[in-house]
């Protein structure tokens, strides 16, 4: 049996990675010729670490994962404490740490641990065809390939989804702008082992530590699409919109280095219900974009690749096997999205009440609600 894979982000190669335990062949078509992620670096929550162990990829967590043993949220404005307690009961209710990693460095080891030779690049999927036998995926260079099926991991954009829904999605904008990237860690910035935030205004700035003691930062500012800002403009931007806000965070914008910053204006899919037809399925971003306010869009991408694993090992019938593959994930993959874009709302002063209601809650926390929070949504994944 061989499966069609389309896209080497993280959810096509653990896709690979989850057939191939399954005695599936699978072949890797990659748009562009070298894999750029778009977000300086992404957090793996417990249930995408248990994945990756699941799928044979636990030591590239090992390698890439960093401290992150506290958590914090802070006033932007004063830099009074609101809330700061240790996660180690999150890792000891779940059973895994979670592991906030490089982007470009995880993107990188995982298709070096699938063989980089043996993924085609500069394949750009232009559409696909269902026969009696199987799928012919056909590509804008001219050419085409054929499988017994497909796996559609070609991201948020993706091209195969219409030959699952029959119709072409909207993306919805979710009101606000990203800035993220890296920069070497600085205690007067924040402490090295902590996911550290500072709110204020309907704004966020966090600071999470990956390995080889480099900080992950991202700034979160409400604002109309289209502005006329770029990489030119990062730290002039930055100044402006965290104009009064405390020393750290000035220091933080001091430090980052605008040709490796990312602007990113944020946006979701609204969910639907179909991620199968016949022998396509849609895994990870093309099946459900999400908001990154709760970082679930890669892990679930991640518990995708596990189920459809799964599913194959009941059945070799493989229209069986898909749409058992639909059944388990389709109610997952929704409450994630629509969880991620609540909080969304609350931490981007949708309705600034709700907002400020939420910061004065922030300030009575002890900890336990926020972890109750996470471990529900790590303990709703497949390997729980
Ligand atoms: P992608 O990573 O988008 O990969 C798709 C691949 O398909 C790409 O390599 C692309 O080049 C290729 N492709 C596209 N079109 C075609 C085509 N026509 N033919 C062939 N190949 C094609 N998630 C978390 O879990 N935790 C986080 O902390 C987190 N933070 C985030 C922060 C930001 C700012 C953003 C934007 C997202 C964040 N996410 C996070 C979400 C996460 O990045 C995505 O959910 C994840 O990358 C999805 O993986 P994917 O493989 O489905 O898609």
């Amino acid at each position: 049996m061989k499966a069609l894979i389309i896209g080497a982000g993280i959810g096509g190669v653990a896709a690979a990675a989850a057939l191939k335990q399954q005695g599936i062949e699978c072949e890797i078509f990659e748009a562009v010729k070298e894999v750029r992620p778009a977000g300086a670096a992404i957090s793996i929550w417990s249930n995408g670490v248990k994945c990756m162990n699941h799928l044979g990829m636990g030591d590239i967590m090992d390698r890439l994962g960093g401290p992150m043993h506290y958590m914090a949220y802070k006033d932007g404005l004063s830099n009074s404490l609101m809330t700061q307690f240790s996660l180690s009961p999150l890792v000891e209710a779940v059973g895994e740490r979670p592991c906030p990693v490089s982007r470009t460095d995880l993107q990188s080891q995982m298709i070096d641990w699938w063989g980089r030779q043996n993924i085609h690049f500069g394949k750009r999927l232009d559409s696909l065809e269902q026969t009696e036998s199987g799928v012919i995926a056909y590509f804008t260079d001219g050419s085409c390939a054929e499988g017994d099926f497909v796996v559609a991991a070609d991201g948020t954009h993706s091209k195969a989804r219409k030959h699952v829904l029959g119709y072409e999605v909207e993306r919805r904008y979710a009101d606000y702008v990203n800035w993220n990237g890296l920069v070497d860690v600085d205690e007067e910035i924040a402490p090295h082992n902590q996911w550290t935030m500072f709110v204020g205004e309907g704004k966020r700035v966090s600071i999470m530590p990956i390995a080889n003691k480099r900080f992950y930062f991202f700034f979160d500012v409400p604002l109309p699409l289209g502005l006329a800002e770029d990489r030119t403009t990062v730290k002039q931007d930055l100044k402006r919109y965290f104009n009064g806000w405390t020393a750290p965070v000035q220091k933080l914008i001091d430090a980052i280095d605008p040709q490796t910053t990312n602007r990113i204006e944020i946006h979701d899919i609204e969910p639907f219900d179909q991620l199968v037809n016949g022998k396509i399925a849609l895994l990870g971003d093309s099946a459900h974009s999400t908001t990154p306010d709760i970082g679930q869009g890669g892990c679930s991408a991640l518990e995708d690749a596990v189920v459809l694993g799964q599913c194959f090992a009941k059945t070799t019938d493989i229209e069986t096997a898909l749409k058992e593959y639909e059944a388990l994930r389709r109610f997952r993959v929704k409450d994630l999205v629509l969880k991620a874009r609540k909080r969304c709302d609350v931490t981007h002063g949708k309705n600034m009440t709700e907002t400020q209601a939420w910061y004065d809650e922030l300030k009575e926390e002890s900890g336990e609600g926020i972890i109750n929070g996470l471990k529900n949504t790590i303990l709703g994944g497949p390997l729980a």
